[in-house]
């Protein structure tokens, strides 16, 4: 029997692959047992040196953890003074842009003042002494006019940009469904006068302002009606799905498109396309839509093929509504239990 064991131990530990936790296993087992011999000496040496070979690793690895260590704390150091650095930045972001946004209101609120006054004072003008001009002077009239009715619709849209979010409301649950309803109300005459079919999707009530998400709807469904191909009727759809997460929502027509190289481009401040040469408007309505969909923490992008028409897409995230359900769902519960 002793043999066998002899064997067994030798061959355990002659080969490569037994573990450290093996060899510990043997050397336990060899201490514990009463049978002493030359043999079990020499085994025991060689345990011996194995586990002082294993100690020295060990202590080496732990000194390599000590020095891995403070380099962490040290990378800690310096991240926590990036993001000290980085949150000063931010809000002196947030001041400089509370300004400019400040100063866009004002610059673009004063202007509209003496604008009334020459758009006023040309229309009397026309009105009073226009039989007694030529030809010539009544065309100028003409270009002042539509320049200073132009420039008006751009204040205008520029004051409506600036207040974005900035209505003192709060967020709420909404009725998408009738949202849209009075949406296509208020754009009646433009949907009759295009005959335009509009159809949309079941919706669900979403969390957001009500007042942008309404500007957000309309600014989409009548830009999907104004750039329709001349003589086909425009169809717009729109669609909704929704995840845990998300409300996703989708505006399709069948106009005359857009090169997608320009699908970013469309979204920046006074920026119009090529396509919207014969059209009449100011280039500002996606970056309005824009900067109501990130109000809400959401995205929005288009997709186009010209001649073909447009989907502009969007979503509102779920989590702010998330949160107030839960909140009331705590404070129900709070409720309950000090009423019982
Ligand atoms: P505006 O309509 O006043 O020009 P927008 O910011 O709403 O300004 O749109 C920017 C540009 O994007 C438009 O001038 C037009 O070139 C393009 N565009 C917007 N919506 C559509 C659409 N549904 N189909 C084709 N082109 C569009």
């Amino acid at each position: 029997m002793n043999e066998v064991v002899d064997d067994l131990f030798e061959r355990l530990l002659n080969d490569p692959n037994t573990t450290i936790d093996q060899s510990l296993l043997i050397y336990e087992i060899i201490k514990e047992s009463k049978i002493k011999c030359s043999k079990y000496d020499f085994m025991l040496k060689r345990l011996n040196k194995d586990i002082n070979v294993t100690k020295n690793y060990l202590n080496a690895s732990i000194e390599d953890l000590q020095e891995a260590n403070e380099e962490i704390s040290k990378v800690n150091n310096e991240l926590s003074k990036m993001n000290r650095n980085a949150h000063e930045n931010l809000n002196k972001l947030e001041i400089a842009y509370t300004d400019l946004e400040q100063f866009a209101y004002i610059t673009t609120h004063d202007l509209k003042q003496p604008l009334r006054t020459i758009l006023n004072f040309v229309g009397l003008l026309k009105s009073k002494k226009g039989d007694q001009l030529d030809l010539e002077a009544k065309m100028f009239i003409r270009f002042i006019l539509d320049s200073g009715n132009r420039l008006d619709n751009l204040i205008n849209d520029m004051l409506a940009y600036s207040v974005i979010g900035k209505s003192g409301n709060s967020k709420e649950f909404i009725d998408t469904q009738s949202l849209i309803s009075n949406v296509l109300k208020d754009i009646e005459t433009q949907i009759n006068d295009s005959n335009a079919e509009v159809t949309f999707d079941k919706v669900s009530e979403i969390f957001g302002f009500q007042s942008d998400l309404r500007s957000l709807f309309q600014n989409l469904i009548s830009n999907a009606i104004k750039y329709s191909k001349p003589d086909v009727a425009p169809k717009v759809h729109i669609s909704f799905i929704e995840n845990k997460n998300a409300w996703f929502f989708s505006i399709e027509d069948n106009g005359i498109g857009f090169d997608s190289n320009q699908k970013e481009k469309i979204f920046n401040i006074f920026q119009r396309l090529e396509n919207a040469r014969h059209v009449s408007g100011t280039g500002i309505g996606l970056a309005h839509c824009k900067k109501i969909v990130e109000l809400h923490g959401g995205k929005i992008w288009a997709e186009s093929v010209p001649d073909k028409g447009s989907k502009f897409s969007f979503y509102i995230p779920k989590f702010e509504m998330k949160i107030m359900v839960s909140q009331s769902v705590k404070n129900n519960s709070m409720k309950c239990n000090i009423s019982a």
